[in-house]
């Protein structure tokens, strides 16, 4: 086991996980009818195959991926499709869904994992497999997993990261599926270890996580995993972005605008290298998912396991929410999840966390900037978001590239530190969109030279 390590940067916001760290995973009801979008991953959306008043199957595939970096999509209930329209979007926009009726059978289709054994498949096959189950990162990302399961043959990987440090305040259900799925987890990193040739895999743990890092520890002394290294890293946050586990752990850096493979390394997190395991050796679509629901206006947190889709309101519900005193409902985690404008919005791939608080999202600037320079030291990425800030503010495009705004990883360190409230998050995701804008329109057939 590694010693505990850390990063230049970040924060230590209260970690309010004790009201669900030893809840086990609950299953949540399947609702009586559930919207699930074309689009829960990057890349393109999936091409719908389902239209108003087919009859469907639980895991059956409702939508195809239109190509290489899209995801499948499949049912999550057996029941009937309702209609295919557009509804609200958890990341705020109105998307293409299936609406499905849920009969209450779970009428499943028939799932098998690959024909080979994993261990002498090809890793194209064991890809494949993936592929067809729609499995995308689930700690946020959405990057559909095959993306990052065949890197460009110039990047060879040669280390394997499996994020279980679950560092966002109120998130526990990372940390849970850790401890109860422990050998399917381990069993996952083996396989994408073995599909990418990579030496080694080395799954991470939070040192202040002692119960999970000692499940992992104990069962890789089981021979099947005793090749895999257990690493601790100090309790901060972002600790589990990729960018800052690779450099933790690697001492390596993913150059701007890279991916982990250009640092010779591929990072998935607990939830994600499940979802593989079950895709290869069941064949198990990705057609549900675990997420901790908590926050100030809930009265029983849980950690639940939830089918895709589900209404978040129902989630919130399930867990005896004041609805009344809720004023925002977040999607994701508190630091880096989406705020909610309809309880309606459904339950996704991405969906680590429903949390719903009694106050507000701050304004986007409550007090000028006193230059304190707070948000430097507390940004991991080694930015100067104030500097970033007033670039975007003037919309100075050059200034804000060159300051290096597209290395932002939009983690909140900065906001939360800033003693005058500053949002410098919209600022940073407001400089990213301008300077990815002009470079596209630079690059737009005729632009000038
Ligand atoms: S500038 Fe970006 S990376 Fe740096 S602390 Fe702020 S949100 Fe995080
Ligand atoms: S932390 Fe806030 S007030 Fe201090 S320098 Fe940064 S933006 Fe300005």
């Amino acid at each position: 086991m590694f010693r505990s390590l850390g990063f230049r940067g970040g924060i230590h916001p209260p970690k309010y996980k004790n009201p669900t760290a030893d809840s086990p995973i609950e299953v949540l009801p399947p609702p009586a009818k559930v919207i699930i979008p074309v689009l829960q991953h990057t890349g393109p959306c999936a091409s719908i195959l389902v239209k108003r008043g087919d009859r469907v199957r639980l895991g059956q595939l409702i939508a195809e991926p239109s190509s290489p970096d899209s995801a499948a999509v499949h049912s999550s209930v057996s029941g009937v499709v309702l209609s295919v329209a557009n509804f609200p979007h958890p990341l705020g926009a109105h998307v293409l869904a299936a609406e499905i009726e849920n009969d209450g059978q779970d009428l499943a289709v028939e799932t098998a994992g690959i024909d080979t054994p994993w261990k002498e498949a090809a890793p194209q096959e064991i890809v494949r497999k993936i592929f067809s189950c729609g499995v995308v990162g689930m700690g946020g990302t959405g990057v559909p997993a095959q993306v990052n399961l065949l890197p460009p043959a110039n990047n060879p990987v040669d280390t394997v990261i499996v994020d279980c440090t679950g560092c966002e305040p109120f998130a526990v259900a990372d940390l849970r599926l850790v401890k109860e799925h422990t050998d399917e987890i381990l069993t996952g990193a083996l396989i994408v270890r073995k599909i990418l040739g990579a030496k080694r895999a080395i799954v991470v743990a939070d040192s202040s996580a002692a119960d999970v890092a000692s499940s992992l520890s104990d069962a890789c002394k089981d021979e099947k995993f005793h090749d895999l290294s257990v690493a601790l890293v100090r309790p901060k946050y972002p600790q589990s972005d990729e960018k800052i586990l690779v450099r933790t752990l690697t001492k390596r850096e993913i150059p701007s605008g890279g991916t982990p493979a250009d640092a010779g390394c591929a990072v998935h997190n607990a939830a994600t290298i499940l979802a593989i395991a079950r895709s290869v050796l069941s064949g198990t679509p990705l057609y549900q998912r675990t997420l901790t629901a908590g926050g100030p206006c809930v009265s029983t947190p849980k950690n639940l396991l939830v089918r895709l889709g589900t209404p978040v309101r129902n989630v919130l519900e399930f867990c005896g929410t004041d609805l009344q005193r809720t004023k925002k409902v977040v999607m994701g985690g508190p630091m880096r999840g989406s705020a909610q404008a309809e309880l309606d919005a459904p339950v996704l791939k991405t969906t680590y966390g429903v949390f719903a608080f009694d106050t507000l999202v701050p304004g986007v600037r409550n007090y000028n900037c006193i230059g304190c320079g707070r948000c430097t030291r507390a940004c991991p990425m080694r930015l100067s978001p104030a500097y970033l800030m007033r670039f975007t503010d003037k919309n100075n495009v050059i200034d804000a590239q060159h300051w290096g705004v597209a290395d932002c990883i939009e983690c909140g360190s900065c906001a939360y530190v800033c003693p005058a409230k500053i949002n410098l998050v919209h600022f940073m995701k407001l400089g990213k969109y301008r300077v990815k804008n002009a470079a596209a329109s630079r690059a737009a057939p005729g632009a000038a030279a």
